[in-house]
């Protein structure tokens, strides 16, 4: 996922010293010389990417418990807003919609999405995964993960899809484009459940992550217009280390 919380104080810093910021970072990415593998080394800021056992996606057949999480969503439709992050395709939502899991409620913030999925079960990936991404009041983040699978055309995705800015670091909000965050979610809402880590630098970990089980499905044409906007943009499978992983029933 790529969702990173910084403070007015912080963002103010960053656009004060911007150029000079980006003369010494080091981008990362999923190429050779940016590779999840290196991530680690490419800036201090990173060290968690490696260093971190609590570290995402995991595959999820490692799961070592069953059980039925009590989740649900109140997604509101909102107008579309959609950013080309390079990496990534993100919507924004407006406050309002919702996911409440075990009795905690995490605000949707945005919904990103990544080729080929990253969370793998028994070693499949899925062509593409949307990350919906949230944030409770105190700042926590929980994720909910869908799978998408080829067959039909998705709605909701063909309004990002034709939305979406095929230059870098450009945001568009469609006027008079509403987007339905629940068309993109599947009828059975069992989830896989465990705590992990941002996907993307800075890997921060305490992230609750949901992942339906269900995959909905996405037309190789949309499949084909992800992969072409964002490229490989899935981080391998991390290890376990004694994590509570719980499948649905
Ligand atoms: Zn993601």
């Amino acid at each position: 996922m790529t969702f990173l919380r910084i403070s007015g104080a912080v963002l103010a810093a960053l656009v004060a010293t911007g150029p000079a910021l980006a003369e010494h970072h080091k981008s990362y990415g999923y190429g050779a010389d940016n590779s999840p593998e290196k991530w680690g080394q490419l800036d201090a800021k990173y060290a968690l990417c490696e260093s971190g056992d609590m570290q995402s996606p995991i595959d999820l057949a490692g799961a070592n418990a069953i059980g039925k999480v009590a989740l649900s969503v109140n997604y509101q439709a909102g107008p579309l807003t959609v950013s080309n992050k390079g990496l990534t395709i993100q919507a924004d939502f407006a406050p309002g919609s919702a996911m409440t899991s075990g009795g905690t409620t995490f605000n949707l913030i945005q919904i990103h999405f990544h080729t080929p999925s990253e969370h793998a079960i028994s070693g499949k990936r899925y062509p593409l995964t949307g990350h919906f991404v949230h944030a409770t009041e105190g700042g926590k983040l929980g994720v909910l993960g869908v799978m998408f699978e080829e067959g039909a055309a998705n709605p909701e995705l063909a309004k990002i899809l034709a939305a979406a800015p095929t230059e870098k670091s450009e945001r568009a909000t469609i006027s008079g484009q509403i987007i339905d965050p629940n068309g993109m979610l599947p009828a059975d809402r069992a989830v896989y459940r465990y705590m992990g880590s941002l996907t993307t630098p800075p890997c921060s970990e305490g992230v609750n992550w949901h992942v339906l089980k269900e995959p909905i499905t996405a037309s190789a044409d949309q499949i084909e217009a992800f992969e072409e906007l964002m490229g490989d943009s899935a981080r391998p499978v991390r290890a376990l280390n004694n994590r509570l992983v719980v499948a649905p029933e």
